[in-house]
């Protein structure tokens, strides 16, 4: 299934309407693999130039209530929205060569379960990037 498909099934599956903005966004995602708001319009904008960067936020937001998109804060600046994958991963990011590695989200069971356990605490554990020197930075 093509992700175009995914997009109108799902929108259509949770009510909501298939528009040309909320391809661009949902292309420009696929497309960027992780991006800012600011640099999926300037994706999306190839195909529609009306779009701003609200109108991107709220189309993000959108896919992000129908499980297609998540975010997660990579840094200090704008979160990062990338497909929501069948398999939720980690973010591993360099501070030296700013690169990301994905992770399983299971590699951290034995802390969420720890903090679960000693404090009642639910993580989410992947709505924040793990900071860090890869293995070529080191
Ligand atoms: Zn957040
Ligand atoms: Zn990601
Ligand atoms: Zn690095």
């Amino acid at each position: 299934m093509s992700a175009g498909d995914l997009l109108s099934d799902r929108l259509r599956d949770r009510g909501f309407r298939v528009t040309m903005q909320r391809r661009a966004v949902f292309d420009a995602v696929v497309a960027l693999g992780h991006g800012t708001p600011e640099s999926i319009l300037r994706k999306a904008q190839e195909v529609d130039a009306t779009l701003n960067l609200s109108t991107v936020y709220r189309n993000l937001e959108v896919l992000e209530d129908i499980d297609l998109v998540r975010h997660a804060h990579l840094g200090h600046g704008s979160p990062t929205y990338h497909v929501a994958h069948e398999h939720r991963h980690l973010h591993l990011v360099c501070s030296v060569c700013n690169s990301i590695v994905e992770v399983p989200v299971e590699t951290a069971d034995s802390l969420v379960e720890l903090l679960a356990d000693r404090h009642q605490f639910a993580v989410d554990i992947d709505h924040f990037a793990i900071q860090g020197r890869c293995a070529q930075c080191r």
